[in-house]
């Protein structure tokens, strides 16, 4: 497709969008999963949003919930972002990425909003790939096309025996890092898994926990200090988001470096975070940080504090954004199992390193036939 160049007013006439679409699906999960502070997930929610530009691209973007909030953000896709950004220039992503932000700051900042803006920024990105006849990878950066990665699992519900087994499935899938959640009535009982688990796993695998923010900053203390002889790598949310100076402490008090991310909804709040919690690792999910657009920022503000960027949910796509990046740590290879539905399943190279797809676009797409039956309703 060749794309009128002769002047400026020609390209952005092109590029000016068209078409928003909108849809909301539910997809079960195979088996109830259990963290210490969402509780049971019995299946999550993906909302979609399709972009078209007048001189033909598409684009897909998505974000996605542990189950609840989707018809919320479905309303401000379709009821208020959708009016707001037909006709608008889809080149200009930066520009619209703040113009969503501002349209709807007084009711939005940080919440449902960044949902919905994430969702409209990763298609933007995805007609901005495919203009350029680039893979994600290379567009966001084009560091590497692999990135380090872990299992992240949902299984504070699971027995003992049955959490061992879910990990060995892990280890057999090819994975060489995993991560636990952590978060039992009695930490003791954590702790008693945390041994079981690195019994399991032998000294050369890489292990993580997560406490999902459901500890006092005291009993995370005291939790740390008993799993530090366990070699671990990070202790993801030991506490709530908002106290940052409660994540300090923590820090002080252990050798496990801490890390969170996926609570902290703009690059402003992860500044607050970088500057005042004393992480170890921060963790953007681009579904729910604005998009690539927002995931980016996080990520620059992590090189130049020296920190790794990790990533929370959402694997398929944020491969491509890992592998891109210089200062890239772990990238989180969700429970949720979307692989079933997207037409590039993610693939393990033979180093258990994430490989990302090639495809021009985010390299993101779902089997219409496989999702269609979880269709909840579209616009
Ligand atoms: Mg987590």
């Amino acid at each position: 497709m060749t794309i009128a160049r002769t002047n400026d007013a020609n390209v952005i006439d092109a590029t000016r969008i068209e078409a928003v679409k909108v849809e909301y699906y539910q997809i079960p999960l195979a088996e109830v999963l259990s963290d210490a502070k969402h509780g049971d997930h019995t299946h999550f929610e993906v909302l979609a949003c399709r972009i078209r530009t007048k001189d033909g691209y598409e684009g897909m973007g998505y974000t996605y919930t542990g189950g609840k909030g989707g018809r919320a953000i479905y309303s401000l896709l379709n009821d208020e972002l959708k009016p707001f950004l037909i006709g608008k220039d889809a080149a200009r992503i930066n520009h619209i990425w703040e113009e969503m932000g501002w349209h709807l700051h007084y009711v939005g900042r940080g919440g449902l909003l960044s949902f919905a803006m994430s969702a409209v920024d990763i298609a933007l990105w995805d007609i901005h790939c495919k203009r350029l006849n680039q893979p994600l990878w290379k567009v966001a950066g084009g560091e590497s096309n692999t990135t380090r990665c872990y299992a992240g699992g949902i299984d504070l519900n699971f027995s003992q025996e049955k959490l061992l087994n879910n990990i060995q499935g892990y280890l057999d899938r090819g994975f060489k890092a995993v991560k636990i959640k952590v978060g039992k009535e009695n930490y003791k009982e954590d702790v008693a898994r945390v041994a079981a688990v690195r019994e399991l796993i032998g000294n050369d695998i890489t292990f993580m926990v997560d406490a999902n923010y459901s500890l006092t900053v005291e009993t995370a203390i005291r939790f740390a200090k008993a799993i530090e002889k366990y070699d671990i790598t990070w202790f993801e949310e030991p506490t709530i988001p908002d106290d940052y100076q409660g994540y300090a402490r923590i820090a002080e008090s252990t050798d496990i470096p801490l890390a969170m991310g996926e609570n902290l909804h703009t690059p402003y709040e992860f500044n607050y975070a970088v500057q005042q919690a004393k992480l170890g690792f921060v963790q953007p999910d681009a579904s729910n940080i604005g998009g690539i657009t927002g995931w980016l920022k996080v990520a620059n503000l992590a090189f130049v504090n020296n920190l790794p960027i990790c990533t929370h949910g959402m694997h398929e796509l944020h491969v491509s954004l890992m592998a891109s990046q210089p200062n890239a740590g772990l990238m989180e290879v969700h429970s949720f199992p979307i692989d079933e539905y997207t037409t590039h399943p993610l693939r393990l190279d033979d180093q258990a390193r994430a490989v990302a797809p090639d495809m021009p676009g985010t390299g993101v797409e779902f089997d219409e036939d496989l999702v269609k039956p979880h269709l909840i309703k579209q616009s």
